[in-house]
């Protein structure tokens, strides 16, 4: 079941999640990558969602569009931007996919009559998946991350695929276990037992873990690995320790230091080489430590109700996209999170949006729905009017140009007919194609989703920017800019910088730089084709006019 000569990894998690299993998995790629080897990294999700389009973002944190659409894991973000590279559809799955394809192979009789089972046919549909993104990316070795924790109920036909290969392939897998040692305050000591009995929980699944990388609050201290090596029955030496870092961007860094490449290698019986050549990268990392100058960027969302840590999952590559930038400007971007309710009051009294001027930049990312909009149209406003540099990705294009519609060219009430289908001034309409798949609650993968060109206009901040006429940009919306009002709103001073090759889609709005520093909006979205060592042009040029707008 294994493809000939190819070597799988698969990061298991155990104890609890959110510890970083992602992170772990890509900087696992990121060193084997360095030294030579082709390495692709796969994402398993076990929710029974076909793709991550369906989940709202403050529930399971930013939907990551691929270049070829399909909507995933925020940490398949977090891979590309680790590897530098575009993945694949074959790199993720959920169990919603594994399970849509099984049933429709029994639908078309390809089983030819038989009892259609989780064991076998599910979990060879899990391998099958495995080997396919392995020989579509033409690598050697395969980071494989499993979803959830052990002894989740939905993850376990994952591991069983994992035990399975391991079972028949004993000198090509090797099964990483990411834990967490806790440090209990009242104790003030780092305690192994959690991951002993996560260990312990593997171990009947029939899984003993060849390595485990302990995530803790501070570094962990040989009696405890010792302990770990005893009681987990792994080697001392394939224990890592992976206490907190400053910046995720540290994590590799560490590995490496702790030869945990080579171990790796030796483990998978694969050739030693010469220690991963990660000069590059390190120069990023230090780029963002050393940066000393701020400057303030207020983000207006609606996604804030559920507090700090949800909020900044929602908005991943965003963040990331302004630390790239940042680290190439030599400017530290720090964010805060402006809600877009505040700006409006339940009794239709104007709110005073002033405080937003202590911001260098101003953003509104993308996002759907009623909630926030009117608070977002002020921040946009008072963005335009105060020469305080505006970037707007999506809906934040979209509002851009209604609010230019209302407030300059004087189309009272003009809007998007996602939210007011009776408007006026219908500035922002349906895409045509969207019409009668939302009016058959099509809504599964469905939008205008993944890479499309856009032609960039001469003299423009965005041709600059990108220092190209054609780029391709990564899209997810329903919705556009109306073509019947184009001509209109361009009159009236707003530029169409970027235009799809037919002329009909608008991709990026302006104002010229002589009536605005920088006040620019995109209906793609160019943070998810941020990576640390090659920061997005647009973001760049943003913070640029930020440190532009601080120096007064
Ligand atoms: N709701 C808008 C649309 O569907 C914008 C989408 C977005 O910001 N991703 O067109």
């Amino acid at each position: 079941m294994a493809t000939e000569g190819h070597k799988y990894i698969f990061v298991l998690g155990g104890v609890m999640s959110g510890v970083g299993k992602g992170i772990a998995a890509s900087s696992m790629a990121l060193i084997l990558q360095g030294r030579g080897h082709k390495v692709n990294l796969i994402k398993i999700d076990p929710y029974l969602n076909v793709d991550a389009g369906t989940m709202n973002p403050t529930e399971h944190g930013e939907v990551f569009v691929l270049r070829s659409g399909l909507e995933t894991d925020q940490d398949m973000g977090n891979y590309e931007r680790f590897l530098g590279r575009d993945l694949v559809p074959e790199d993720y799955m959920t169990s919603g996919m594994v399970y849509q394809s099984v049933i429709a192979r029994e639908r078309a009789l390809e089983y030819g009559g038989k009892t259609v089972e989780a064991i076998p046919h599910v979990r060879d549909e899990i391998l099958r998946r495995i080997n396919a993104a392995a020989s579509h990316n033409g690598s050697n070795i395969s980071v494989i991350e499993v979803g959830g924790t052990v002894g989740d109920f939905q993850n376990a036909l994952f591991i069983e695929a994992a035990r399975v290969l391991r079972l028949q392939h004993p000198h090509d897998v090797l099964h990483v276990m990411v834990t967490y040692l806790p440090t209990p305050g009242t104790l003030g000591e780092m305690k192994t037992k959690p991951t002993q009995s996560a260990v312990r929980e593997l171990n009947s699944y029939g899984v003993q873990p060849d390595f485990i990388v302990a995530r803790s609050s501070g570094s962990m201290d040989e009696k405890r690995k010792e302990k770990l090596a005893i009681w987990c029955n792994v080697r001392p030496d394939r224990i890592i320790s992976a206490p907190d870092v400053e910046s995720i961007y540290d994590v590799p860094l560490n590995f490496e230091k702790d030869h945990f490449g080579d171990l790796l290698l030796e483990a998978l019986s694969l050739p030693g080489q010469a220690p991963a050549d990660m000069k590059e990268w390190e120069g990023f990392v230090q780029r963002i430590k050393n940066e000393k100058d701020e400057v303030k960027i207020g983000i207006v969302g609606k996604y804030f109700d559920t507090g700090d840590f949800v909020l900044s999952d929602a908005y991943l590559s965003v963040i990331e996209a302004l630390k790239f930038s940042g680290a190439e400007v030599g400017v530290k971007p720090k964010i805060e999170w402006v809600n877009a309710k505040d700006f409006t009051r339940d009794d239709g009294k104007e709110v005073d949006v002033s405080m937003l001027s202590k911001y260098d930049g101003i953003l509104v990312p993308g996002g759907f729905g009623e909630t926030g909009i009117e608070g977002k149209l002020k921040a946009i406003r008072f963005a335009r009017e105060n020469n305080i540099p505006y970037f707007g990705l999506c809906y934040g294009m979209q509002l851009m140009v209604i609010e230019y519609a209302r407030n300059v060219l004087g189309l009272e009430g003009a809007h998007t007919v996602e939210i007011n289908p009776e408007t006026k001034f219908p500035i922002v309409d349906v895409m045509p194609e969207q019409v009668s798949l939302i009016a058959e609650g099509k809504y599964g993968g469905t939008m205008r989703l993944g890479v499309y060109p856009a032609h960039l206009a001469e003299g423009t901040i965005a041709r600059e920017a990108y220092g190209t006429d054609v780029i391709e940009e990564r899209h997810r919306h329903r919705y556009e800019i109306n073509p019947e009002y184009v001509q209109q709103i361009k009159d009236g001073g707003l530029t169409f910088s970027g235009t799809s090759p037919d002329g009909i889609l608008m991709e990026i709005a302006e104002l010229p730089r002589d009536k605005h520093p920088f006040y620019l909006g995109t209906q793609f979205h160019p943070e998810l084709q941020a990576r640390p060592l090659s920061p997005h042009p647009l973001f760049t040029q943003f913070l640029k006019a930020a440190v532009a707008k601080k120096a007064g």
